[in-house]
């Protein structure tokens, strides 16, 4: 059975210091809930700082992006074996990486293949808008996003990642789409999208959060369906009410 996983993306926020009074103010408890993963994703600076201090605790780290390359004359980018010494997870292609920072199905696809040679695990942001969902483009656009990402990977490569759907118009809203829409969705454009590219058995294997509006009030409905292994948190991964959304996950 795949075991479910809350990732907290905090996104612009909380400094240094904030970041590692807030990891040390939640890690406890965190760390006594059983049968889910569980992984903070601080801003870049912060990361070491926070891998420090969830040091011995369950707890996993995650970078909110990183460059494909190796080296070289990328000014502002932090490369994937500059992470992985605190990393053990990478959101790749977050809808406002996408639409702030110019990211591509291309680029996202290279830092998979990146991220996975360093055997950090990519967290593989797709999801629409809301005019694409007003158009009834959902479920080609989301899946196009899919197997764009997954372009010339392996099974095994594929089934190491992690997708999150994540409609455009539910996140950082409050308008959290319904049970039914993100299952749906989940199963029907990114579970049978790997079904196509890799037969049933990775499509079983690969584990799928929902994001978007992601509460504390809602989250045990999400984890209710079949298809939904646990969601990338935005807003409500900031407070210390995190450790009863993560309850509500199991
Ligand atoms: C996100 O940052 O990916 C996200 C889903 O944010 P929020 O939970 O605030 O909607």
């Amino acid at each position: 059975m795949r075991t479910p996983i809350i990732a907290g993306n905090w996104k612009m926020n909380k400094t240094a210091a904030e970041s590692v009074a807030f990891a040390n103010e939640i890690k406890e408890a965190l760390n006594q809930i059983e049968g889910v993963d569980i992984v903070f994703c601080p801003p870049a600076i912060n990361i070491p700082g926070v891998a420090k201090a969830v040091q011995g605790t369950k707890i996993g780290v995650g970078a909110q992006n990183m460059y494909f390359e190796e080296k070289g004359a990328y000014t502002g980018e932090l490369a994937p074996n500059m992470i992985t010494p605190f990393c053990q997870y990478v959101i790749l292609g977050h809808s406002e990486r996408r639409a702030y920072f110019g990211e591509t199905d291309e680029g996202v696809n290279k830092k998979i293949k990146a991220a996975l040679a360093h055997n950090l695990t990519p967290i593989i942001c797709v999801g629409e808008s809301l005019e694409q969902n007003e158009a009834g483009e959902t479920q080609s656009f989301v899946s196009g996003q899919v197997k764009a990402a997954f372009a010339d990977l392996t099974a095994e490569q594929a089934t190491a990642c992690i997708i999150a759907y994540e409609p455009i118009w539910a996140i950082g809203t409050g308008k959290s789409a319904t049970v039914e829409q993100a299952g749906g969705i989940i199963k029907t454009a990114v579970r049978d999208a790997i079904a196509e590219l890799y037969g049933e058995a990775a499509a079983q294997a690969i584990r799928i959060q929902y994001g978007g509006s992601v509460t504390i009030e809602n989250i045990n409905a999400y984890m209710s369906h079949p298809d939904i292994d646990g969601a990338l948190v935005g807003g409500a991964s900031l407070k210390p009410g995190f450790v009863d959304l993560v309850k509500g996950a199991i």
